[in-house]
């Protein structure tokens, strides 16, 4: 049976051994006869730059390889915690990576898929931060520094958004459905896949005067999930 498998904010890094292991037991078990697996961003927690050569980083890189090695294409969405993210990985570990937003044939529908970040338009300060990072210049600038100042610097960006995000109300971390609205219409889809809100759910709504929908994958930090697209269906799963 022909499936597309999607997943988002995993949130990596070498503390969380179980997401982890959940991972790449997930790569090993789940993904092979797949026509595609799409990572929507934030599969790493942070990522300083594709030198950072930790054995953390090698072990992902081996096994994402492996799935390029049984022809099982994969492809990568920027999130907002790995945007640093670069060629260099990508080659390394087999994996294609997309713009920040892209529509896809799924089966003959066509369907928008992006990390959902940029949804989050009611977030006036976090937009105005992305605005600044997602620049050649700040990605030149960022990746110029020796890897123990990114590192540092990694690890103040957290405490601080971890303290603003404290500071926000639910509503303003959310999508704003307008900005969903002229999105979908501006890509004349019916069909969007994102994560990022860690809020994972199949919404229905009209686009068009027509039927549409947004399906959110979530956070495993909260439970393994993924999004299995066969011809004719569409599952959220979630599994341990
Ligand atoms: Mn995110």
């Amino acid at each position: 049976m022909s499936k597309t498998l999607f997943i988002s904010d995993l949130h990596l890094q070498a503390t969380e051994q179980k997401i982890t292991d959940t991972f790449l037991r997930w790569l090993i078990e789940e993904t092979p006869g797949s026509d595609a697996v799409y990572i929507l961003g934030d599969l790493f927690e942070v990522w300083i730059g594709d030198d950072d050569n930790s054995a953390f980083n090698q072990k992902i890189i081996v096994a994402l390889r492996a799935l390029s090695d049984k022809r099982i294409p994969v492809f990568y969405i920027h999130g907002n915690r790995d945007f640093l993210l670069g060629e260099q990985f990508a080659k390394a570990a087999g994996i294609t990576l997309l713009p920040e937003h892209i529509v896809i044939d799924l089966y003959g529908t066509p369907t928008l898929i992006m990390h959902g970040d940029t949804l989050c338009t009611l977030d006036i300060y976090y937009q105005r931060f992305r605005e600044k990072v997602r620049t050649e210049k700040f990605t030149q600038s960022a990746l110029s520094k020796p890897l123990w100042l990114r590192r540092l610097i990694a690890k103040l960006y957290r405490l601080q958004s971890r303290f603003f995000v404290s500071q926000k109300s639910p509503m303003i971390m959310d999508v704003a459905p307008e900005t969903i609205r002229k999105m979908m219409e501006g890509y004349h889809v019916q069909h969007l896949i994102h994560g990022h809100t860690h809020r994972p759910a199949v919404h229905h709504l009209i686009i068009n005067n027509k039927s549409a929908t947004r399906t959110v994958l979530g956070s495993w930090e909260h439970r393994a999930n993924m999004l299995v697209c066969t011809p004719t269906e569409q599952e959220l799963v979630f599994f341990d």
